[in-house]
């Protein structure tokens, strides 16, 4: 019989899952991969074998599936049926926010269950959803070792000069600090990397709907675009990236907005869907001939350039650039558009290879050489979970 190791990731409305085989010499192979999405709203089931070919497709009723639990429900019947000849060892879970003492996977007890309760106020978008999905599992097999994967724990090891922000130090002690975000994308990018380039100062821009990027050197985050919260850093589908905070105050003391009106704005009305007025999706702006459109697009790859000098200065230099995720992965002219701005710091971009989806897109005597790795943070969590369960 086979053993397997199931990843779960549950957002807002979602919850997505992934199976890996183990394999000889530690190895893994993505059998299946879904999604459950709409929960609540309009859901339904998406399964896909590790070839990217279609099992099922199913859709219910609100009521059917109106939480993660009942979400989790569906996907265990369904794992019950198809993994016949597969013995689940362990679950581990992407949990957004590890807070301030969490800087690497760790294994899921009552206790931690605790201190996950008292981080969720650091993220009261994203963590309810991870631990919604921890203890529907914890019902649903009570017995099977569960991990928690945080996107937060690459980041730790900064030095603190980097987890500042300039408020009084009491602020610091108290938590509010940068943590930054995607860690499990850039430990995955950090460890397919070539060996000669990994060793050397890497800047990996995760470019998705939810965006940011990060500075690593030796392996070692050193500095990243977001902080507090997932809201810093570059523009984004719907959330504005760096604000003067002075413009919140105003918006609060002048415009009379509320919370929750104010938070609806940040997360969800902002970035390139507000600027352009049009379309969170980078697809749809590159195919307008709306000048908002064009605005947007501007504005997201001049925030991509700044921060990339930004980055180089955190680490003395760059020798690497690696784009990866949603836009990172699929657009050959946003990555255009960025490696154009950086020839100032060495790069020499390969456009034909950029077009052909090459690894490598710079040129063989470019300075900085120029990646496109596809990133998988699901893998990344079920390395960690195989390792930390010693499977
Ligand atoms: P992610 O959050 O990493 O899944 O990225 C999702 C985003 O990637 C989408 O909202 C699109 O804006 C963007 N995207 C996906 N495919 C393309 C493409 N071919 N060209 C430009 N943007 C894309």
């Amino acid at each position: 019989m086979e053993n397997a190791i199931l990843v779960l990731n549950a957002g807002s409305s979602s919850l997505k899952f992934s199976v890996f085989n183990l394999l000889s010499e530690g190895r893994l192979r993505q059998s299946i991969t879904g999604q459950v999405e709409g929960i609540g709203t309009a859901p339904h089931l998406k399964v896909k074998d590790g070839n990217g070919q279609n099992f099922i497709d199913v859709h219910w009723q609100t009521t059917e599936v109106a939480n993660h639990a009942q979400a989790l429900q569906h996907i265990t019947h369904f794992l019950h049926t198809k993994l016949q000849h597969r013995q689940l060892l362990g679950v581990g879970h992407r949990v957004v926010h590890g807070g301030p003492d969490y800087s690497a996977p760790l294994l899921i007890t009552p206790a931690v269950m605790i201190k996950l309760d008292i981080i969720t106020p650091l993220a009261p978008l994203h963590n309810p959803h991870n631990l919604a999905a921890i203890r529907a599992m914890m019902q649903e097999s009570p017995v099977l070792p569960q991990v928690a994967c945080f996107d937060t724990a690459f980041h730790r090891q900064q030095d603190t000069v980097a987890k500042l922000f300039g408020l009084p130090y009491e602020y610091y002690e108290h938590g509010v600090q940068r943590y930054g975000f995607h860690g499990l994308s850039y430990e995955y990018i950090a460890s397919v990397l070539p060996a000669e380039i990994s060793m050397g100062r890497v800047i990996v821009a995760h470019i998705g709907s939810g965006a940011s990027l990060c500075a690593i050197h030796k392996g070692r985050s050193v500095a990243t675009t977001m902080s507090f919260t997932a809201l810093d850093g570059l523009l984004m589908g719907t959330r504005a990236g760096s604000l003067d905070p002075g413009v919140i105050l105003y918006l609060l003391q002048q415009q009379g907005l509320s919370l929750k009106q104010l938070e609806d704005l940040l997360y969800k009305q902002s970035g390139l869907l507000g600027l352009s007025g049009i379309s969170n999706d980078m697809r749809v702006l590159l195919d307008s001939d709306e000048p908002r459109a064009r605005l947007a697009i501007d504005y997201f790859v001049y925030r991509v350039s700044r921060e990339i000098g930004s980055l180089a200065a955190a680490m003395g230099g760059v020798d690497a650039l690696v784009f990866t995720a949603g836009i990172g992965e699929n657009s050959p002219q946003i990555r255009q558009l960025i490696c154009e701005q950086a020839t100032w710091l060495g790069v020499d971009f390969d456009a034909a290879a950029n077009q052909a989806g090459a690894a490598c897109i710079s040129r063989a005597d470019s300075r900085v050489t120029v990646w496109m790795l596809p990133t998988n943070e699901e893998l990344m969590i079920a390395r960690h979970t195989r390792t930390l369960l010693g499977l």
